[in-house]
């Protein structure tokens, strides 16, 4: 019988073993990506954190949920939404049927901008290839942007989150998925916007959910 060990060693006595060698394992291209991440001096916001925020999560996870860049709690911790935002994100992402170890949660930039002010262009370019590297490695089923920032920065467009929300873009030909950053969701005020925004959001990752299963309705 021919099994897989058989067919290698035909392809070693050819020389022909690059078909079936493997490319590094994405642990250890995540963890040099991450090592590099966390040398990075590129822009100014490195000179003004306390810790970088590489981004964590499962290594070839099904979703990646990309936020704008780190705030208070998560520049303390070195870990991304992990505060007030994160915990509600968390939640989502619990009803959605995962949990934080099984997706992979990241940012446009990975250090924090002071005042939470939204990066700019500067720091955005130099921070980008990251994530893109990191999507690379990760190569998830669908990525749903948070928010405006991370939109606009990953697919390099100008779009308002409430027109675009829900709506099927892709990113290196992987679907991307907006919607709103939990921030938002947190910072509204009447019962019936947070109903409205938190019903939206969910009708959106119904669509994540849908594109994970190979369910192929989703309009652009
Ligand atoms: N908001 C973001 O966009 N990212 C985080 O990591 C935390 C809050």
């Amino acid at each position: 019988m021919t099994g897989f060990s058989d067919i290698l060693k035909f392809y070693k006595e050819i020389g022909a073993d690059f078909v079936v060698r493997r490319s590094p394992a994405p642990e250890a291209e995540i963890r040099e990506l991450t090592r590099k991440i966390l040398s990075c001096t590129k822009c100014i916001l490195h000179e003004t954190k306390t810790n970088y925020v590489p981004g964590e999560g499962h290594i070839s996870p099904e979703i990646l949920f990309i936020g704008e860049g780190p705030g208070e709690t998560e520049d303390k911790f070195g870990r991304p939404f992990i505060g007030k935002a994160g915990q509600l994100l968390e939640k989502i992402i619990e009803k959605m049927g995962y949990s934080r170890e099984t997706v992979f949660i990241g940012n446009i930039v990975k250090c924090r901008p002071p005042n939470n002010r939204d990066p700019q262009k500067e720091e955005v370019d130099a921070c980008i290839p990251f994530l893109e590297e990191q999507i690379k490695i990760l190569r998830p089923k669908v990525i749903v942007c948070l928010g405006k920032v991370a939109l606009n920065n990953l697919l390099n467009t100008n779009h308002a989150i409430s027109k675009v929300r829900g709506k099927l873009f892709h990113y290196m030909g992987i679907p991307v998925i907006p919607t709103y950053h939990p921030a938002f969701i947190l910072h509204k005020k009447e019962r019936e916007e947070i109903s409205r925004v938190k019903w939206e959001t969910w009708n959106d990752m119904k669509k994540v959910l849908a594109l994970v299963n190979g369910e192929a309705d989703v309009e652009g």
